[in-house]
Parts: C-alpha cells; structure tokens; sequence
C-alpha cells in the first residue's frame, strides 16, 4: 500500500498507534532512566535493545533514520550530525590505519579534503580517480590494502553521474563494498542499492532538508555486503571489539553488523549525532521530498535549455540535457531526472561571471545548493578562491564554473532574473 516513494516520503518511520501525536515526537532528553540495575546492564551489553543516552541513539532521530532508510530500501540507518561525519563514519566504519581506499576525484571538495588530509593523518590512504576511465584503468589503483570505493551519484559541483555498474564491478570483483554519496539525487531520482552499491550516505543539508535550516547527515546500509566472506580484511567488523566485550558485530548482528558498530563505537566515542530537533525539522523536509526534486529537476531543464540557446553563455552541462556528456549515464540510473544543479561558464570568464553574478535580483550567491530558494557559486572567487588557475584546472574545476542551484519558484520568474544580468556583461 506504502510503496510508491511519494507516499514513503510522507508516512514512513513513524506509525501512530491509536491516540499517539500523529506528526512524530521530538524527544529532546539526554537520558532514559530504568527502574532495575539488571535492565541498564543488560542494555549496555547490546542484549536488549533500549535508549540510554542520546549520544548513542535518541528515538526522533531514529524514527527518521527509519525513514530515510525507507527511502533507500536500506536495512538499517542512523543519522549524523553532518553529512562530512556522515562520509567519515561510512569509510572510518571498515578503515583503519594502514588501510588504504578509493575516492572518485570528481567528489564534494569537503569530502575530497576529509578524504585526502585529514584522513591521511590517521594513517588511512585515500587515492582519487578520475571516474571516466575504463575498468581495465581503474583497476590498476586497487591495492592489497584496498577496503572500499567511494563515489557520488552527482557530484557536486561538477554534476557527472556515477557509472555504477563500473564502480559495483570494480568493487565486488575485489571483495570490497562500494559506498556512494547520494545527496543530490537523493532516493526519489536514485536508489544506489539497485545498482551495486552497499552503503549509502547523505548530506541531508541539501535536498532532504530543502529549507535550508539545519546541516545534517546519514548513513544507510544495503546489508548486502558479506564482511564474514571477506573476514581477514575487515577485522573491525568480524573480530571481537575488546571495547565492547568481545563482540563481533558483524556475526552478532547479521545485516544490522555495520550500522551496529558505527552507533556503538563511532558515536560512543566520537559523537555527531543530531539534536532531536534538527530531525523533526529534517522530517519535515523530506514529507515534501518527491514534490519538491519534481520541481527542481523540471525548473533546472527550463534553465538549462535557456542558458544553451543564450550566446552570452560559453558552455552548460547538466545531466538531462541532450547530448550531454553524462545523458546516457542519466537516463541509465536517474528514474525521474537528475537534480537541480547545473554548471555554466560565461563568455569572458572570471570578470563577466562577477559582473553577472553581482547584478541578479533575488537569486542570492550563496555557499549552499540544493534547497528551495535558487542560489549560486562561483568556485573560483569563493569556495576555492586560495587556488591558483592551475591548481583549478587540477580540481577539475574551470576558472568560469558557475555552479547555479535552481529552486521551486515560478521558473519565469529565474529566468527573468538571469536574463536581466547577463543583460549587463
Ligand atoms: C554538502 C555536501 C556534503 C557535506 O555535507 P554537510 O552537511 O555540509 O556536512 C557531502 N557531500 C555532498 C555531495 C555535499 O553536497
């Protein structure tokens, strides 16, 4: 009866019994009290499932971790502070020092820096790859100490689609799980689990939330992965945890294994779990989710189709767009289209970009994408504006890139505003 995502997205990870609140409970306590000594005890020995103390789980935030793994066709979920724990978690969860991994080059600049610096401080060596090449190519960069691959759906800003039948072989074939960063096509436009990856994260700051009201993250998980089949490389996962009484997640929770360990020792000792509120709010996001990516997926192909007939604009790329470099990839994996973002560049560059940019109306340059109200970025004056145009060129990232975020206003109206400042270069 609940199987359509539109109603998913409503309804799931919270069922009122008779007389309850129907919109869920925000439960904004630190701690759940017990009337016997036993019954802590046995909660703390994983042996019965119970709250304790929020750091570890809190029930709003799990009733919408229930959702969002709804969403995902997941078997279990939890909820982080930010989508950037939400990525270290994912990785951190399998790697450990002297471990090495693989990240798609064309991901989030957040996740490229976590992955490249502050992760290879830990001892944990992430390489990137540029996610064009051929299988035959890629396979070359996986080592002996190799637990896992890392790519986005669409990346962010550059908006390339995920090859996933590529990355889940290339994977697979070496007994390692493929996690894949699904926050700009979010479950409504993609389901990775239906294509070969194992985990799934989100920034739910973008989309999900949509209002652009509170950073969030989360983690999902396939359960597909058999960790036991590979056991000498994941001793994290199928070795006894001597910070949790000699438990083997992995064989004492089956599917549940990998989320199992990232809430009782991840979050135990590193925390990132979102306030109660922050996942009311979230949960009130994603109940207009399916409604909201419809509107931004057809108002950015309005944009996009306008911005390619306009010869004040060099080049456009967006997913959806005929002839696209990565259409093919699109109308493989992206059920209803792709996102809202897309990437332009002006004639003229840097200068004329700047002219354009300060000119618009009410679409605001803003350091966020993928909400409501229609904003932009340009790279190479602000997020990445240390950056020399080599080292731009390097990231992938041309000097001209202007990553728009095209919201749910009347598209006249977006269309309006950038006619009115291309007008004026
Ligand atoms: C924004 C973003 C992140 C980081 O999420 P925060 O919620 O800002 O911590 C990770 N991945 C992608 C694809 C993003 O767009």
């Amino acid at each position: 009866m609940k199987t359509n995502i539109e109603t998913k997205c409503v309804h799931d990870g919270w069922a009122p019994k008779s007389g309850e609140p129907r919109q869920i409970p925000i439960i904004q306590s630190t701690t759940f009290p017990y009337a016997t000594s036993d019954h802590m005890g046995k909660l703390f020995d994983l042996e019965e499932s119970g709250y304790f103390y929020s750091r570890l789980q809190n029930p709003t935030n799990d009733m919408v971790a229930a959702k969002i793994c709804s969403l995902e066709g997941g078997v279990a979920a939890i909820l982080t502070s930010s989508g950037q724990a939400a990525n270290f978690f994912a990785v951190f969860n399998i790697c450990e020092a002297g471990d090495h991994f693989i990240a798609s080059s064309s991901i989030y600049g957040g996740t490229y820096n976590l992955f490249g610096v502050t992760m290879k401080k830990m001892g944990i060596e992430c390489t990137f790859v540029d996610q064009t090449l051929p299988l035959s190519e890629l396979e070359k960069y996986i080592k002996p100490n190799t637990k896992c691959i890392f790519g986005e759906t669409i990346s962010n800003p550059t908006v390339n689609v995920l090859d996933f039948e590529k990355f889940s072989t290339l994977a697979h074939s070496h007994g390692i799980p493929l996690i894949v960063d699904n926050t700009f096509a979010t479950p409504v436009n993609c389901r990775p689990f239906e294509h070969g990856a194992d985990i799934v994260t989100h920034s739910t700051t973008k989309y999900m939330d949509g209002q652009g009201v509170c950073v969030g993250g989360c983690i999902v998980d396939s359960g597909n992965f058999d960790y036991m089949a590979h056991a000498e490389k994941f001793p994290g996962l199928t070795t006894p945890d001597e910070s949790y009484h000699g438990l083997t997640y992995a064989s004492a929770f089956g599917k549940a294994g990998y989320i199992t360990k990232i809430t009782a020792q991840l979050m135990r000792d590193m925390g990132c779990i979102p306030s109660p509120q922050n996942s009311f709010y979230l949960n009130l996001g994603i109940g207009t989710l399916a409604l909201r990516m419809k509107r931004h997926c057809e108002n950015a192909y309005t944009v996009a189709k306008y911005l390619k007939n306009s010869d004040k604009v060099a080049w456009i790329h967006y997913p959806d767009l005929e002839g696209d470099d990565n259409y093919e990839l699109s109308k493989k994996y992206l059920d209803n289209g792709s996102c809202g973002v897309l990437c332009f560049g002006i004639k003229g560059g840097r200068s004329e970009s700047i002219r354009f940019m300060d000119a618009l109306k009410f679409i605001s340059i803003a350091t966020h994408v993928a909400d409501s109200k229609t904003c932009l970025l340009h790279p190479a004056s602000h997020t990445h504006r240390q950056l020399t145009d080599e080292q731009l060129e390097e990231a992938g990232i041309a000097t001209d890139l202007i990553r728009l975020s095209v919201g749910i206003e009347n598209v006249e109206d977006i269309i309006a505003d950038i006619e009115q400042a291309l007008a004026n270069i």
